[in-house]
């Protein structure tokens, strides 16, 4: 079938990402129901219709762990794709909604998107880039699958230029400017799998910490480069460090900056630490940096940009405004550039001792191997002990989407 946009009927929203809005909409030719996924692309009508090209893959990724791809045109200024819809939504909005999830639940996450990066890696070579539980959809049917995975490099490339986000399931290794490779997926998997344990982004915590003293230096000379990095870290050189890591829900609304529960997108920025060492690439890169991006580099990469007119103005309100992060269990308030730091450098989060069985435990140790070489292929976590149970034992997916509003 050949997808217009006249032939789509919005029903409702389903949510907002940096990227773009997914709605839930109806085919009225054929009575389908979809979603529809609304990109803003800011790229020649050249790089628009490669990109549609490149997307056309999506169209031969056929497995129950992916979501179907019913078909991508340009509507100008968008790229416009459709897919199918998941009527229970994505993993971050159940587990807002349902508080956290059941580790034979996670087990069963866990198994799907292995399988999933598995079969993307085995049948077509494609690297998800993305892993993370707004990326992991439900359906009432019981099924878990992804989505929003990285066919199309042109695409990754003119959605660089307006991405914002804080990038915080990134691997140590692409932190410090790595290659992408599927043990990067499953390092954000681990952190995935953590987040829907705990019911909370692994690495924040703590909201009493947040107001806590911090210094408001006018003239402090690191405010720039906080400013510089900031920028670099979100790919977004003309968007200001602000809304840069606003929610998609906050982003209008300054004032609600810092409220609620933090996670990482809603994570603000403070000034670094004294010393920045995120990786020496980006460091070294630094002075000898002034273009805004570098083609090629796939989103959320940590690159280093040209300051705002305005920088010092935008780092003076960052200042002010800024609440450190908190890290698990330590009461520890930090940073986003001390939370890149923190991965690069601290060890790795972990499933709580007690609470979570021992293969869990061991599993997702393994997926937070810090160094990617000691990291296990997809293919090879699906012989974990904990995901042969899991795969052994089963679980009732139909059963607990009933369970979920
Ligand atoms: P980011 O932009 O940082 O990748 P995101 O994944 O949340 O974040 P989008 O991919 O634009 O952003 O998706 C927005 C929301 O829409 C998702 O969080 C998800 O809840 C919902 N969504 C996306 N695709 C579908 C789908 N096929 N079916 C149902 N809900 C979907
Ligand atoms: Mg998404």
């Amino acid at each position: 079938i050949e997808l217009k946009s006249e032939d789509l009927r919005a029903v409702c929203e389903l949510g907002q990402g940096n990227g773009g809005t997914v709605s839930k909409v109806l085919h009225v030719p054929t009575g389908k129901t979809m979603a529809r996924k609304l990109v803003l692309i800011d790229a020649k009508p050249a790089v628009r219709k490669q990109i549609l090209r490149e997307l056309q893959i999506m169209h031969d990724c056929r497995s129950e762990y992916i979501i179907s791809f019913f078909g991508a045109f340009v509507a100008d200024p968008h790229i416009c794709i459709c897919m199918e819809c998941a009527d229970k939504g994505s993993f971050d909005q159940i587990y807002k909604r349902i508080g956290a999830i059941d580790v034979d639940v996670v087990a069963q996450v866990a198994l799907a998107v292995l399988e999933g990066l598995t079969y993307l890696y085995d049948a077509h070579r494609i690297i998800h880039r993305d892993i993370k539980p707004s990326n992991i959809l439900f359906n009432s049917a019981g099924q878990i699958k992804l989505c929003d995975f990285g066919v199309s490099g042109e695409l990754i490339n003119s959605i660089a230029d307006t991405f914002v986000g804080t990038s915080t399931y990134m691997s140590p290794e692409r932190i410090q400017g790595a290659q992408y490779t599927v043990k990067s997926d499953v390092w954000s998997l681990g952190i995935t799998l953590i987040e829907l344990a705990l019911g909370r982004f692994p690495f924040s915590d703590d909201d009493s910490e947040r107001d806590s003293d911090f210094s408001e230096d006018e003239s402090d000379p690191d405010a720039d480069i906080a400013h510089y990095i900031a920028n670099g870290l979100s790919s977004a050189s003309s968007v200001d460090t602000e809304r840069s890591f606003a929610s998609r829900d906050s982003r209008d609304s300054e004032e609600s900056f810092g409220e609620g529960t933090l996670s990482p997108r809603r994570a603000p920025i403070a000034l670094p630490p004294p010393t920045i060492s995120i990786s020496s690439a980006s460091t070294a890169s630094h002075a000898d940096t002034d273009s805004t991006t570098t083609p090629g580099t796939s989103r959320g990469a940590p690159k280093l940009s040209a300051p705002n007119a305005n920088s010092s103005a935008a780092a003076k309100k960052n200042r002010r405004k800024s609440r450190g992060v908190s890290l698990q269990g330590g009461g520890m308030t930090m940073s986003i550039l001390e939370l890149l730091q923190h991965i690069v450098n601290e060890p790795a989060p972990t499933l709580p001792a007690g609470r979570y069985g021992a293969a869990a435990q061991d599993f997702v140790a393994k997926c937070l191997e810090k160094r990617p070489e000691d990291r296990p292929s997809p293919k090879e976590l699906l012989g974990e002990p904990w995901m042969r149970s899991a795969r052994d034992d089963g679980y009732d997916l139909v059963a607990w989407a009933e369970t979920i509003p």
